[in-house]
């Protein structure tokens, strides 16, 4: 790899997106800044040890299964580190008629699972002929599902999955931005599930696991972060230094703030890796105009993410799985319960268990904004009945996202291309993060791969 580069680059955001473009970067041997508005790296990875808890406020696991995380992790030097999530969590749980019911695992315990009527099982035949249909415009995840399969199949499948990976909402979501593998399974094959196994099997003979292992790492995420900053120089990462504005130009100058004074530093090169709401207030040019201004558009909910620890006799549940998800249609406080102890060892300490709990999101988005106290009310009933939870839990840790995932609705080229439009107007600037390349760790890291790829080969 050149190290002969040596130009200036900064990386405003020091998540997992852009961490991953400072590391490899400065692999490149450029000179790197990164500037975090927070106390502290990370983004919305935040894992916290507190009373022999593991507790993660934000993302829990992550899919092990693209390149660029694998290489980072071993360029890290972590991969010693790494946690695959206990094999019993091959089992999840989504509720109906009130209860937690098994998700069927293979084809003969879907017929016998009574998540599903007789409707909705047949219909997974007479999907598999659909012809391909090439679409023009776009359409939500529900109403593609629906169209393919059932309505069932929309509210008891597709409507918790999207609660627990989104907190999102299937009848707002495009196909075609948030699901481009479906968008594309319906042009080639028409069938969606004969699509999605001819991924499986082009994936598998790139020599890909074709359904990739979910891990963490012994002491949390927060590893995959401190991985990153244990390889970058002393001093690479400005905390508490919120960027306010960028004057394009060569060099570009980067106005920032600190500790309530102002100052400036001109770069080669800048990165940004800052959520959407982020880009929509900063401003650019001397005039200070918000040229991403619509980005405060887009759909972030807010979540909050309870993790409770119990004394393993004040849970009825055997907790043998990965967590359950809940239908809209069931009108229950959660989004979603995670097993966080039984996914990995060492999450809580002997003779207890730690439960993670989602509420809020694009369904009851007032609900994560509540109190903890008064939230831990609120789902009290939900925590009774799903899982058997009786009297106070001996542990609460909170963790409030005002907003927390970018929701890629139907529409979404426009952000994308006004996002396209500011990088074309000032060479050397380049934008990603989950607001533009996928919500997922592995997306994000992708994505500070590229922005990486793309700021060293820019001619200076
Ligand atoms: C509650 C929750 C649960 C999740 N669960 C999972 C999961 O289980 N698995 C999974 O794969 N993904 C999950 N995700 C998604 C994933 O965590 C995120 O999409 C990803 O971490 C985003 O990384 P990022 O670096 O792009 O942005 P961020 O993590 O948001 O980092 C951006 C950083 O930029 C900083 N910043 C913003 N503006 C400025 C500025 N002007 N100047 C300087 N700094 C600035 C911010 O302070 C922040 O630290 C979850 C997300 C949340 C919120």
């Amino acid at each position: 790899m050149s190290r002969s580069s040596g130009k200036s680059v900064a990386i405003i955001g020091a998540g997992i997106t852009g961490l991953t473009a400072a590391f490899r970067l400065h692999q490149q041997g450029c000179r790197v800044t990164v500037f975090e508005r927070a106390p502290h790296a990370g983004g919305s990875v935040q894992t916290f040890r507190e009373n022999g808890y593991l507790i993660e406020g934000g993302p829990n696991s992550l899919q092990y299964g693209a390149s660029e995380l694998k290489q980072l992790v071993k360029d890290f030097g972590l991969e010693s580190d790494l946690v695959t999530a206990n094999a019993v969590a091959k089992k999840r749980f989504i509720v109906r008629g009130g209860k937690f019911v098994p998700v069927p695992s293979s084809a003969g315990s879907f017929f016998g699972t009574s998540l599903f009527g007789a409707r909705t099982k047949f219909a997974i035949f007479t999907e598999l002929l659909t012809r391909p249909r090439v679409r023009t415009t776009d359409i939500s995840l529900a109403e593609l599902v629906r169209a393919h399969f059932t309505q069932e199949l929309v509210d008891y499948a597709v409507n918790p999955l999207i609660a627990g990976i989104y907190a999102g909402d299937p009848k707002k979501l495009s196909v075609r931005h948030a699901f481009p593998s479906l968008w594309q399974a319906e042009r080639s094959h028409g069938s969606l599930l004969r699509g999605m196994m001819a991924l499986g099997k082009a994936k598998k003979a790139r020599g890909e696991s074709g359904l990739a292992p979910i891990v963490s790492f012994k002491h949390g995420l927060q590893t995959l972060i401190d991985g990153a900053l244990a390889k970058l120089p002393p001093g690479t990462v400005r905390l508490d230094t919120s960027v306010e504005t960028i004057i394009p130009g060569k060099p570009h100058r980067l106005i920032w703030k600190h500790a309530g004074h102002s100052g400036s530093d001109e770069f080669d090169t800048v990165v940004l890796a800052i959520p959407a709401h982020g880009l929509a207030h900063l401003t650019f040019g001397t005039l200070g105009e918000r040229r991403l201004a619509m980005l405060d558009a887009i759909p972030q909910p807010p979540v909050s993410s309870l993790f409770l620890g119990y004394r393993r006799e004040q849970v009825a549940h055997p907790l043998d799985g990965f967590g359950g998800l809940v239908p809209e249609k069931e009108r229950r406080e959660v989004l979603g319960i995670l097993f966080s102890s039984t996914l990995f060892p060492d999450r809580a300490p002997e003779g207890h268990v730690g439960l993670t709990i989602f509420a809020g999101g694009m369904r009851q988005p007032d609900s994560a904004r509540l109190s903890t106290a008064a939230l831990l009310d609120r789902i009290a009933p939900d925590l009774r009945d799903l899982v058997g939870a009786t009297g106070a839990p001996a542990f609460v840790k909170h963790t409030f996202w005002p907003r927390a995932i970018p929701q890629y609705i139907i529409g979404y080229e426009r952000y994308q291309e006004a996002i396209e439009t500011v990088e074309k107007s000032a060479p050397g600037l380049f934008i990603g993060g989950n607001v533009r390349d996928g919500i997922s760790l592995p997306d994000c890291v992708k994505s500070g791969v590229r922005l990486a790829a793309e700021a060293a080969k820019f001619r200076v």
